[in-house]
């Protein structure tokens, strides 16, 4: 047969394989559990996957087993993340901020056979392990260790394991669409749900969500994920990063401003990506520490609402560029990154900051609409709220375990998240619906609020939530952290919202907090402050 192409499939392994042959030498920096920094490359870290896939087999793991990591960003976990999808398992990275209870459980649904730990979760996992009716080796990701063989009976080590698998093992062929991951969602209420992505999926995901207006990582990069390895696979960067085969520093298990802001200089990273309240910390040890990041050009800041007074504080203080993009585990997740188009060109610096403010738009691979709550398609037009709804090649089609479709039945996944689309497809989330305040009919976004608040200078950190109230079913309560050395006062951060917001969307209380509960993956836990504070506005009514 003539004129036809070639049909190869895309597959995890093919990422590495890529990365090994053309980016060998390039580096891969970790910082160990104990601090230590590890020195690495492409080329070691393929030769370490392929063993690892070796010794897996070796174990009588199955093939399409589940195997469960609890560990930080560091190099063993990124040659697990290869070795176990490469050889035809599912790499099922798990939170360890969830409760022990949750951990039972979601171990238990993926019925993992293998659990990969760090030694910051070896007293945990010795604890859990009774619980553990499915999961044969524990394993510890470093060499041997008597002290930790001590603690839990057959540990098996990660670097042993390595010693004698089979350094000529080859990644098998592999369907494109075989599962190769697994991320539950965080599960703020009822019990999480499990995500499976595929090969092909993966794949897709890191050529659409990698394009010059996407996260546009370069050979040139050196690429720190901050955001964990276990909230939905460091966002896609393991994989990006293998194939550009871009420097890639994994910064462990000091997450902290400072050490952040050294480790920034002595790796010389030029983009890193994590939640907003990771960059807070990193400006306030930039401050600390009089360090200018200066090899930093940019930085993707998603997970939740970007305050807008964080794009002039890096832009103007140390040059970087802030980029908002927006996503969930069930969209892999890369949905929309923001970045301006032509006929932007001529706009001031300001007005260019004021667009950037939202999450962004699709790139190649997913598309977007808004509904209402009947179903139907709402307008373009910038202003009119919908529920956001998203399809593509990286978006869950149903959960892990669950035999119903979790789409609408004309093959959209409805976010939960409350959003604005304009012509150009610049989406501003609003708001979780289940957040967002119903004041008399009409709705209040909490983010709105939030963002002013936090642009006062005495105020670190807001959450605006909608408290109970007897004439308007719901109006907004701020609770905001006080910048250290500050007493601001209720009345002047009401008085910051003049003019900013309509009158009738001014919060009716500020109160002042020591500071805000933070789920597992650092985001405000709004139903938490709900239970605590959405009753305020009843007890003088
Ligand atoms: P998760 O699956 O834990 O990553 O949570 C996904 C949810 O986080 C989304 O549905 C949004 O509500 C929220 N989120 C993610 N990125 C952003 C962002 N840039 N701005 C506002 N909310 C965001």
């Amino acid at each position: 047969m003539f004129g036809t192409m070639m049909t190869q499939p895309l597959t995890i392994s093919s990422l590495i394989v890529h990365a090994e042959n053309y980016h060998g030498s390039t580096e891969v920096v970790s910082v160990e559990t104990d601090g230590s920094v590890q020195h690495s490359t492409w080329a070691e870290v393929g030769s370490n996957a392929r063993k690892l896939a070796s010794a897996l087999g070796q174990l009588g793991i199955s093939p399409g087993a589940r195997c469960g990591t609890i560990a930080w960003n560091n190099r063993r976990h990124l040659e697990i993340y290869y070795g176990v999808a490469g050889s035809g398992r599912v790499t099922h990275t798990i939170n360890p901020r969830l409760t022990p209870e949750q951990l039972v459980y979601i171990i238990g649904h993926a019925a993992d056979e293998i659990l990969f730990i760090d030694r910051t979760f070896l007293p945990a996992a010795a604890k859990l392990k009774p619980m553990l009716k499915t999961v044969k080796f524990i394993v510890l990701m470093g060499p041997r260790d008597e002290e930790a063989a001590a603690m839990l009976d057959g540990l098996v080590f990660y670097d042993e394991l390595l010693e004698t698998a089979d350094p000529a093992y080859d990644w098998p062929d592999l369907d494109e669409n075989t599962p190769s991951s697994l991320c539950y969602t965080s599960g703020t209420t009822g019990n999480p749900k499990g995500v499976q992505y595929t090969h092909r999926s993966i794949v897709l995901h890191s050529l659409g969500g990698n394009q010059p207006d996407g996260l546009a990582l370069a050979a040139r990069d050196t690429v720190m994920p901050v955001v964990p390895m276990f909230h939905v696979n460091a966002w896609g960067v393991p994989y990006i990063a293998a194939s550009v085969g871009c420097k890639l520093v994994l910064p462990g298990p000091n997450l902290d401003g400072e050490s952040l802001a050294r480790l920034i200089d002595t790796a010389q990273v030029t983009i890193a990506l994590g939640v907003p309240t990771i960059w807070m910390g990193l400006l306030a040890g930039l401050e600390k520490t009089g360090l200018k990041a200066e090899s930093m050009t940019r930085t993707v800041v998603g997970g939740s609402a970007l305050p807008p007074s964080m794009i002039p504080e890096f832009r103007d203080k140390y040059g970087v560029d802030l980029i908002h993009a927006w996503g969930m585990t069930e969209t892999s997740p890369l949905g929309t990154l923001n970045q301006l188009l032509q006929q932007h060109r001529d706009l001031s610096t300001d007005e260019q900051a004021k667009l950037r403010e939202g999450q962004g738009r699709p790139p190649y691979g997913v598309e977007l609409r808004i509904v209402d709550e009947a179903g139907h398609v709402l307008a373009r037009d910038g202003v009119t709220q919908g529920e956001l709804q998203i399809r593509g090649h990286w978006i869950v089609e149903s959960y892990y375990g669950q035999d119903k479709s979790a789409l609408t039945v004309d093959g959209w996944f409805d976010t939960g998240d409350v959003a604005t689309l304009d012509a150009n497809g610049y989406m501003i989330i609003r708001d979780r619906s289940k957040d967002i305040i119903k004041s008399g009919g009409e709705w209040i976004s909490t983010v709105e609020l939030e963002n002013i608040a936090i642009a006062h200078p005495k105020i670190a950190n807001a959450a605006a939530i909608a408290a109970r109230h007897p004439k308007w079913d719901e109006r907004p309560v701020v609770l905001a952290v006080a910048v250290p050395g500050t007493e601001p006062t209720e009345e002047e951060i009401l008085a910051s919202y003049t003019g900013k917001v309509a009158s009738w969307q001014v919060p009716d209380r500020v109160i002042f907090v020591k500071d805000l509960p933070l789920g597992a993956t650092g985001k405000v836990m709004k139903a938490k402050l709900r239970e605590t504070y959405g009753d305020v506005l009843m007890e003088n009514a």
